[in-house]
């Protein structure tokens, strides 16, 4: 199964691709984690990616897309991935089809995640994430335990700094200039299936899976 997770941020991809990587057994490719992950390493790559992030900007096509052809080739992808936060610009998109077609075989899915713009901003505003293993809560929708720290490994909760209100303005109207059109591309390709995003997350979860299993 290969599939792409679509919708702008804080609609719930990271959230339901980690549900499907345990449904499924499949890899979750989030560039967002990857680059993240390149800035707190201070790779050269991350040290650039970093002033776009922290602006809400996207980084360049050609850094997100040399990542994810490269993480293509791992064999855990071997049986299909869950791209989540990719592709995000046409150029992107184009970029993704060309490498699956190098290696004889086309995306099966692209899921829109559909969100109103408010309570995407209440979603990111209250977003929190593991520090140490990566698990996403939300101070009123998923919180975690009394304590505060992460309910499965103990680690301490963070608040990603372009989490906050006027970043994520930001990164919604780079979404609707930049991202949106994908809905267009995947429409004409037969491959887009929109799912109302805005129910609990558990329902979204079994929407997809059964959009999957009906595909
Ligand atoms: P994305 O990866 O699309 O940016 P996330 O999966 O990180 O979004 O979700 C953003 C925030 O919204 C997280 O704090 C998550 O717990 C919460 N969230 C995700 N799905 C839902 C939902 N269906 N209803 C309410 N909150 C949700
Ligand atoms: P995310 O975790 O998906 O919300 O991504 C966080 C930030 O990483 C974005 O605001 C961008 O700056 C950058 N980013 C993630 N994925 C991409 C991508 N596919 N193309 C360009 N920039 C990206």
């Amino acid at each position: 199964m290969k599939l792409v997770l679509l919708g702008p941020p804080g609609a719930g991809k990271g959230t339901q691709a980690a549900m499907l990587v345990e449904k499924f057994g499949i890899p979750q490719i989030s560039t967002g984690d990857m680059l993240r992950a390149a800035v707190r390493d201070q790779t050269p790559m991350g040290i650039k990616a970093k002033e776009y992030m922290d602006a809400g900007e996207l980084v360049p096509d050609g850094v997100v897309v040399g990542i994810v052809c490269e993480r293509l080739q791992q064999d855990d992808c071997r049986d299909g991935f869950i791209l989540d936060g990719f592709p995000r610009t046409v150029q992107q998109a184009d970029a993704l089809r060309q490498t699956l077609s190098d290696k004889g075989t086309l995306l099966d899915s692209v899921i829109s995640l559909e969100v109103n713009t408010e309570s995407l901003v209440e979603r990111l505003t209250g977003r929190r994430t593991c520090g140490a293993c990566g698990k996403g809560y939300h101070l009123k929708f998923d919180p975690p335990g009394s304590d505060g720290r992460c309910s499965v490994c103990g680690g301490e909760l963070v608040h990603r700094d372009d989490d906050q209100e006027v970043t994520i303005r930001n990164r919604m109207d780079v979404y609707h200039q930049q991202t949106a059109p994908l809905e267009d591309y995947y429409r004409q390709e037969g491959l887009l299936q929109a799912i109302d995003g805005m129910d609990e997350i558990a329902t979204v979860q079994q929407k997809i899976v059964s959009v999957l299993q009906a595909g």
